[in-house]
């Protein structure tokens, strides 16, 4: 795989160089609520501009129905991305209105989504568009930066590394890096603590990781599935009955840990009245939105002394503050641990700033979710798999 480092040694100056990123930041009344993923898109554009080459950043933004629409604008992004730069960095509308760019300069297309060819199961229509892309840059280059997108076969993703000599960014580059420890050289003990709503959505993960860890913590809304599976009584919380047989099956590794204790609350709300229980009472008509005291120390009894953790999800319903501690607990235990660690993107990577707590108490944190899943999972990476050659 060539880098955008490489890159720059062929010599980039004053040629076009088309960078797909990662800019699906969160808004909220056109603000950016959380700016980790424009900031970790810095370094390879900077790289790149120092080095005189005319950028043009592509991004998408949320999910748009077929068309321009002010709600999916990357106005914000553009802007944030400028102030980080120090340098303005001009929105256009499509390829044909691209506005001229001077060596070292950076701009942007609009959300690349606007266009329904990008997210195409059509062949065709996303090599029409990747084509289309591509010629904003003859003798120019593609560099893959958005790691939060290479699980997808998208135009600006997949289809134009096809058109283009490509190279990965240093972003994608470092979260390979990351990922590629996490699956074959981990240092042991490998602790691997779970969370989120929905176990469907990570019995793939659980099941390619738990031959590799020595323990799999797992809470969040998932956990209730798994308690379910030792024949405990859940009340109301969340529960995917149908996966029930399979969590009875993986607990039979022995290596996963569920909570002993939970926070239930009388209602999914800030202002529910709450009880904190054992996992083996929790009373009929409540949910479990939170893992207890308890657990969170047995947790951080094995997070102490783990030399490598990887985490994904969050333990509990960290946006209402009476159900944060969970989470909070297990990131500032991973934080005082001296392993490696790593924090796969998501709701957990949103959960670390949002609670405040020390982004660099981690090895690393994830800017793709999906995809650090699925890499983990050892699925096929269409972005990745492009960077590589035939
Ligand atoms: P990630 O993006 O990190 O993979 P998910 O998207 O699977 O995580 O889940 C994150 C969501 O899970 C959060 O919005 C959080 O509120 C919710 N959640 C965590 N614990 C619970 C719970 N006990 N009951 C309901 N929802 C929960
Ligand atoms: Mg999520």
């Amino acid at each position: 795989m060539k880098t955008h480092q490489d890159l720059i040694n062929e010599g980039v100056a004053g040629r076009t160089v088309l960078v797909r990123s990662d800019l699906n930041v969160p808004l909220k009344d056109g603000v950016i609520t959380d700016d980790g993923r424009i900031r970790a898109s810095v370094p390879t554009i900077k790289a790149l501009s120092e080095a005189g080459a005319k950028v043009v950043v592509m991004a998408h933004l949320g999910r748009p129905k077929g068309g321009p629409s002010a709600e999916f604008s990357l106005a914000p992004a553009a802007t944030r991305l400028g102030e980080l730069l120090g340098t303005e960095v001009a929105l256009f509308a499509t390829p044909a209105e691209r506005s001229e760019i001077a060596d070292g300069g950076v701009a942007m297309l609009e959300n690349v989504r606007f266009d329904a060819r990008e997210t195409s199961k059509n062949d065709d229509e996303r090599a029409e568009l990747a084509r289309e892309l591509s010629a904003m840059a003859p003798e120019g280059a593609f560099v893959s930066d958005g790691f939060g997108v290479v699980h997808r076969k998208q135009a600006s993703v997949y289809d134009i590394a096809l058109d283009l000599p490509a190279y990965a960014g240093g972003l994608v580059l470092a979260e390979v890096e990351v990922l590629r420890r996490l699956t074959t050289t981990p240092d042991r003990p490998y602790a691997v603590v779970l969370g989120g709503s929905k176990v469907s959505d990570k019995l793939a993960v659980i099941e390619a990781l738990l031959p590799k860890v020595d323990a799999l913590l797992v809470g969040g809304g998932m956990c209730f599935t798994f308690l379910a599976a030792q024949g405990l009584g859940v009340g109301s919380s969340l529960l995917e009955a149908d996966r029930i047989d399979t969590c009875r099956a993986l607990l039979e590794t022995g290596k996963i840990v569920l909570p002993t204790d939970v926070v239930v609350a009388d209602a999914f709300a800030a202002d529910a009245r709450t009880d904190t229980v054992p996992a083996d009472e929790i009373p009929a008509g409540w949910m479990g939105l939170d893992i207890g005291p308890a657990s969170v120390a047995a947790f951080a009894d094995v997070l102490g002394t783990a030399k490598t953790v990887f985490w994904n999800g969050p333990m509990g319903v960290f946006e209402m503050a009476p159900f944060a501690e969970g989470t909070r607990g297990i990131a500032e235990a991973i934080i005082a641990g001296s392993g490696y660690s790593v924090v796969g993107g998501g709701d957990s990577a949103a959960a670390v700033r949002a609670l405040g707590l020390a982004e660099d108490g981690f090895s690393h944190i994830s800017t793709g979710g999906g995809a650090s899943l699925e890499y983990l999972e050892g699925k096929h990476l269409p972005g990745i798999a492009v960077l590589e050659g035939p």
